[in-house]
């Protein structure tokens, strides 16, 4: 028995086909389930009892349990209890272009980067597929609208989820499953470089995020252990395969640490880097967390960096902030409800 959300529309063909019966009983069960969004196999009711029969003897059609929502002006956190009681939190963050939900991939996390509340639990396992899926029909249903973007940006790294990460695109980009434009899903990983080039190769249109924080292996290994395993050079060739292959803009992400690596010397040596790579870099202001020896750059050093990487002609923005009132910004995510 799995869940049924963990399914999709090819997988579903061909159960019904090993089973016998026609391809397109695939496309009405997805209709029930995404469409009309039946909570019981019951409901389906074009499709005849000998098959229904089977589809609950092979699946089931769950739910996650909201916890707890919190709610600030412009952002909904809310605290999912996993069917084994694990937790992990969503984020609904209504921009000017739409609802956007960040979601998690894994009940904690083992890339132990210093500045990161989110990692403090260690991996305790991979998210499903269809926990991922179920994160966004649930808030879906509880506020009564559908959601247009999706970050996969909260706990957990996507990359060390791969192949979860994979089936979930698929369900929500599916136009008879959630109907998630591919360009409205985007991917962020501290850098697993395997993963990378095998991502490129992927069908999927889907953005890709890289979490750069530093400009040097000197700083990013301070502060990424990750860097220790794939450093910086490899990370960029694997980006540069990336661009090669799908032609598709990367977005560098760089949270400014005070004294850490918000130095003019920084911000040259970040745009030498990324030097005629087809990117942008998003700028982070950081959020303080109980990572005490991390605090955020003073405002007039982050438009500082800002100015420099400006006035070099590469494309950069300011992260606008959400949710730190509510502890719903990036990297104050936590897996553990004692501590939210
Ligand atoms: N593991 C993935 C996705 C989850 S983290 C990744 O590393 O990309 C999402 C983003 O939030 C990453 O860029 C991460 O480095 C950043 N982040 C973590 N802690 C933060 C903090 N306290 N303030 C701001 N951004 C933070």
């Amino acid at each position: 028995m799995e869940s049924i959300y963990n399914k999709s529309l090819s997988d579903l063909e061909e159960y019904f086909v090993n089973m016998g019966e026609k391809k397109y009983k695939a496309t009405q069960v997805f209709e029930w389930l995404y469409a009309k969004r039946v909570t019981s196999f019951d409901e389906m009711t074009n499709i005849k009892n000998s098959i229904i029969a089977r589809l609950k003897q092979d699946f089931y059609i769950d739910t996650l349990l909201i916890k707890k929502i919190e709610e600030d002006a412009e952002v909904n956190k809310y605290l999912f209890e996993l069917n084994d009681k694990a937790l992990v939190e969503s984020v609904l963050m209504m921009h000017d272009y739409g609802k956007s939900l960040c979601i998690s991939s894994q009940v904690g996390c083992n890339m132990g980067c210093k500045f990161c509340e989110s990692g403090r639990l260690k991996k305790v396992r991979n998210l499903t597929a269809s926990e991922m899926i179920l994160q966004i029909m649930m808030i879906e249903k509880e506020i009564g609208a559908r959601i247009g973007h999706i970050v996969i940006m909260g706990i957990g790294e996507p990359f060390d989820n791969f192949d979860n990460i994979v089936k979930f695109i698929e369900i929500a980009n599916h136009a008879k499953g959630l109907q998630i434009g591919s360009r409205h899903i985007t991917i962020s990983t501290c850098g697993l470089v395997p993963k990378i080039l095998e991502f490129k190769d992927l069908p999927y249109q889907v953005n890709l995020a890289i979490s750069l924080h530093a400009p040097t292996n000197e700083i990013r290994n301070k502060i990424m252990p990750i860097n220790k395993v794939y450093p910086i050079e490899q990370l960029m060739d694997a980006v540069r395969q990336y661009l090669a292959k799908t032609n598709r803009r990367v977005t560098f992400e760089y949270i400014l640490l005070d004294g850490v690596n918000d130095s003019v010397e920084d911000a040259h040596k970040l745009c030498d880097l990324v030097e005629g790579i087809n990117c942008y870099i998003n700028l982070i202001p950081y959020n303080e967390t109980n990572h005490l020896e991390f605090k955020r750059s003073k405002k007039e050093i982050i438009l500082k960096f800002y100015d420099i990487i400006k006035r070099r002609n590469i494309n950069v923005t300011i992260r606008r902030e959400f949710g730190s009132k509510i502890s719903a910004a990036c990297g104050q995510l936590r897996s553990k409800k004692e501590d939210v």
